[in-house]
């Protein structure tokens, strides 16, 4: 499970564990299991004094290590100008001497925590709570780092954590002993990630930061290369909004209009670091019939068709308004389930009136270079070999129904 589903709704005694965990009633006991689920979640109590032995562990089969409170050492010597160190959390606790042992049975499986003989009957110099203050555990922190990791901003994580809305995990953040949890310290982590500005925060480019930003950057490179361009915010069948940009130009619309009778739909995957899909609507040129040209393009932070269906249709739109017609008949796809949903909500009865669109419904054409990936992914080893042959034959080199047939 992802730590920060468990922090939404940690186990019901958590709360209970971390006190446990630090106060350590008189023969207190946890499962292996249970050590390992709540000890991250006090690992900001603990500072390790002893690790365990590797030889006495393998010897005795239970592995013991002791452990001073975080408080054990000298509080912090106030500076000159008062401020106790450069961290926000600073140590001004009395000194605690509280130390424990923590012996793992790892035959039955149980861990017992006990105090160390020269600590027993001492209690801490402060609550759970004051830690908490000076020190985030690693239980939280890491449910953090994780999102850090996604690519999420310090301040979308620290909305999320500990922000007041209501997808707010906050309730549950504090349990687990993040409260004090705040911008400045989730940004601090995310500086000593170093995550690379690229791939792993999708969601930070450059100077942009959001979809707003990077729409912004959009809309001035279509205003500076003169292209016509349309902002889309579409509400797709889940509910769901999704926003996107479309442009072309008008002497690229016409050549759409023009040859668009075969429309290769293109759709490339991170094009840029927020992960967005670039769609691009291609024609042959009047020279050969290999060669495509780009005729319009859309930017969308989602791949569903609905938002596809939108982007077609500003550019059918478009051409209209040139006083020419898109006439597709076949649209060439590596078929795309979203992008023939698209096509078949685009081009539908109605707006084939409107378009003018003479060639009736619009048919698929999947391109050669999926067809083959399929099929030497579908057909191989010794019987079916020879199959995948004749069929790429027909695929690449057949060009009547009769050699068609012959290959295969
Ligand atoms: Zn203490």
């Amino acid at each position: 499970m992802e730590t920060v589903n468990f922090l939404r709704d940690p186990p019901s005694d958590m709360a209970q564990r971390r006190q446990d965990l630090t106060h350590i009633p008189s023969g207190f006991t946890l499962t292996l299991e249970d050590h390992d689920l709540y000890w991250p979640f006090v690992s900001n109590v603990w500072s390790i004094s002893t690790p365990a032995n590797k030889a006495t562990t393998e010897k005795t089969g239970i592995e013991t290590s002791w452990w001073q409170c975080r408080f054990s050492r000298q509080p912090d010597a106030p500076t000159a100008s008062g401020i106790v160190n450069s961290s926000r959390r600073d140590h001004t606790r009395t000194r605690c001497e509280v130390r424990i042992k923590v012996a793992k049975n790892l035959s039955t499986g149980i861990v017992t925590y006990t105090r160390t003989k020269a600590s027993e009957g001492q209690e801490h110099s402060h609550s759970l709570d004051e830690i908490d203050q000076y020190k985030i555990n690693s239980g939280v922190k890491n449910a953090v780092l994780e999102e850090l990791r996604k690519g999420y901003s310090a301040k979308e994580v620290t909305k999320n954590f500990v922000g007041k809305g209501k997808a707010s995990i906050y309730p549950g953040v504090i349990v687990c002993g993040g409260e004090y949890l705040d911008t400045a310290e989730v940004g601090a982590w995310r500086r000593d990630l170093k995550l690379p500005a690229t791939e792993a925060d999708p969601r930070r480019s450059g100077k942009g930061e959001t979809w707003e930003e990077e729409l912004a950057k959009a809309e001035e490179s279509c205003q500076r290369l003169d292209m016509r361009y349309r902002l889309l915010r579409v509400k797709n069948q889940a509910g769901k909004w999704s926003n996107g940009i479309v442009w072309a130009s008008d002497h690229r619309l016409k050549t759409l209009a023009k040859r668009g009778y075969i429309t290769l739909f293109d759709s490339t995957h991170k094009t840029n670091l927020l992960q967005f899909k670039l769609f691009t609507w291609m024609c042959r040129t009047e020279v050969d019939h290999k060669t495509y040209l780009p005729c319009a393009g859309a930017l969308l932070d989602s791949e569903s068709g609905d938002t596809i269906a939108a982007a077609l249709a500003q550019i059918c739109h478009w051409i209209k308004d040139l006083g020419l017609e898109w006439r597709i008949k076949y649209a060439l796809t590596d078929d795309s389930a979203a992008e023939q949903r698209a096509v078949a909500l685009t081009f539908t009865e109605e707006s084939k009136e409107s378009l003018g669109n003479v060639f009736g419904e619009v048919e698929h054409l999947l391109c050669q270079w999926h067809c083959k990936q399929t099929l030497n992914r579908q057909l191989h080893g010794d019987v079916l070999t020879p199959a995948n042959r004749h069929l790429q034959a027909a695929l690449w080199s057949r060009r009547t129904e009769a050699g068609c047939d012959e290959s295969i």
